[in-house]
């Protein structure tokens, strides 16, 4: 395993994270290479948002499958991820929240 590295980001503002953002820095902030204000923003939003939870905890499982064997990675997972990725690129909002 590579030691987290800290990636220095200009002026986190403190606004409420949106689920676009969660979606740019989310594997970032699994990772543990997200900064100390986006990240308590986005932790803040994984909290109130079962959606983008429920994204974190889908990378959460790839990623401890990446690291237990190199191939068993469940397809769905993955095909979730490319979906949840498009989804973001195209500026979906979810609404439920
Ligand atoms: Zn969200």
């Amino acid at each position: 395993m590579k030691k987290p590295r800290k990636f220095m980001f200009r002026s986190a503002s403190k606004r409420p994270m949106s689920c676009r953002e969660v979606g740019k820095w989310v594997h970032y902030y699994l990772d543990g290479e997200l900064d100390e204000g986006r990240s308590a923003r986005l932790a803040a939003h994984l909290e109130d948002c079962r959606r983008c939870g429920l994204e974190a905890d889908t990378y959460q499982r790839v990623k401890a499958a990446l690291a237990g064997r190199h191939s068993a990675v469940p397809a769905e997972s993955l095909a979730r991820l490319r979906e949840f990725g498009a989804r973001i690129a195209r500026g979906d909002e979810p609404v439920d929240r």
